[in-house]
């Protein structure tokens, strides 16, 4: 039995976002330091009417996924110039991860990679406040904040990567395009099965990520509600969170690691193959029929065996996940060779 830690106050709505000077005002005394997707950087005229420009505001780069050495340089750059009490966080999971583990390395000495693990944040992360932007992560709900180093890619898994305080505010994910919506909705649709179907999960796990799927799948079938798209990403978030993921994300985490896929689009290759554990992939087909999805092979001749096999390396490091997924005696069954074989279909 674990004792969950969970987001303390979020506040959902249109405008929503209103709420934020207010909520800053109420919880800093120094510096606040709002980290924003580069999304909005061109597109500043979204949020510039709820932000105080008094705050300092750093455009985080969205280009590829948060790499360890970039959250490091965020870090120095804050640590260099202010005296900050508060983190907001704008944008997708890239945006809010890099955000969670900022807050943490403003208290805790030495480089991101050192945390990245189980519970290896030793003082207390500075107050942060996560609005997402786009839908499908959890990432606003979920203790971890995902990040690939020079040998893998996992997060800092820590009570202190849980947001203080959540804005979910339906205007914001509005003008993300269809493409980027399926790949980040597909995510969630994953973390809910993976919890449903590993080893670990409750009866409040089971409720959150039944309830997820079960309006996620009314998304997708075309009854889109911007809201509770932010209420499926949540409680997806809140269902792994607090169980675990299964075979599919240690899968994407070497597709990431070695080729850089985006995660939602790693997640998507990699539970194309999964049938044989996941009944589930035959609805996730009939999704990706539905919005004209082909998926390309992306193992192919131009990968090396040595790529496999650092795929297959990163793939086992996930070994929570992996033992959520088939039991203690998770190594006897999920061997490397049967990684490779899963990692050469897609
Ligand atoms: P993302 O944050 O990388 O964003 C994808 C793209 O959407 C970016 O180009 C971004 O600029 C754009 N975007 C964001 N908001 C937009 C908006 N409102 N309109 C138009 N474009 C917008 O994508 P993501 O799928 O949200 O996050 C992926 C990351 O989250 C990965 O690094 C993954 O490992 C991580 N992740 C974290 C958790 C967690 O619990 N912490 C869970 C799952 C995934
Ligand atoms: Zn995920």
């Amino acid at each position: 039995m674990k004792n969950c830690k969970i987001v303390q106050n979020y506040i959902i709505g249109e405008n929503s976002i209103k709420k934020l000077n207010e909520l800053i005002s109420n919880n800093s005394k120094k510096d606040t330091i709002i980290l924003i997707d580069d999304y909005f950087e061109n597109n500043y005229s979204i949020l510039e009417n709820f932000i105080n420009n008094k705050h300092k505001i750093l455009f985080v780069s969205t280009k590829t996924e948060p790499k360890s050495e970039y959250i490091d340089e965020i870090v120095k750059k804050i640590k260099n110039n202010y005296q900050p009490d508060l983190i907001v966080g704008i944008g997708g999971g890239t945006t809010l991860d890099i955000s969670k583990a900022t807050s943490i390395l403003l208290t805790n000495n030495g480089k991101a990679e050192d945390y990245q693990g189980w519970d290896l944040v030793k003082n207390k992360s500075i107050y942060k406040i996560g609005i997402p932007t786009i839908s499908g992560t959890g990432a606003e709900f979920t203790r971890t904040a995902v990040m690939t180093s020079p040998s893998k890619k996992l997060g800092i898994n820590s009570d202190e990567s849980v947001f203080d305080q959540v804005i979910l505010d339906p205007n914001l994910i509005k003008t993300v395009p269809n493409d980027k919506f399926i790949y980040t909705a597909m995510d969630c649709f994953v973390h809910n099965v993976e919890s449903l179907r590993g080893t670990q999960n409750d009866s409040m796990t089971i409720a959150y990520a039944e309830k997820s799927l079960e309006m996620l799948k009314k998304i997708f079938k075309g009854e889109m509600d911007y809201e509770k798209l932010m209420v499926c990403s949540a409680f997806g978030g809140l269902a792994v969170a607090n169980s675990n993921v299964g075979i599919c994300h240690p899968l994407s985490y070497g597709l990431s690691l070695v080729l850089g896929l985006r995660h939602g689009y790693a997640i998507t290759i990699a539970f194309n193959q999964l049938e044989e554990y996941y009944p589930e992939v035959k609805d996730f087909k009939l999704i990706l029929e539905k919005y004209n999805i082909s998926l390309p092979k992306i193992i192919d001749e131009s990968v090396t065996e040595e790529q496999i096999s650092k795929m297959a390396d990163a793939t086992l490091l996930n070994e929570k996940p992996l033992e959520n997924a088939f039991g203690k005696k998770w190594k006897e069954i999920f061997t490397k060779e049967k990684v490779i074989e899963l990692l050469k279909k897609m």
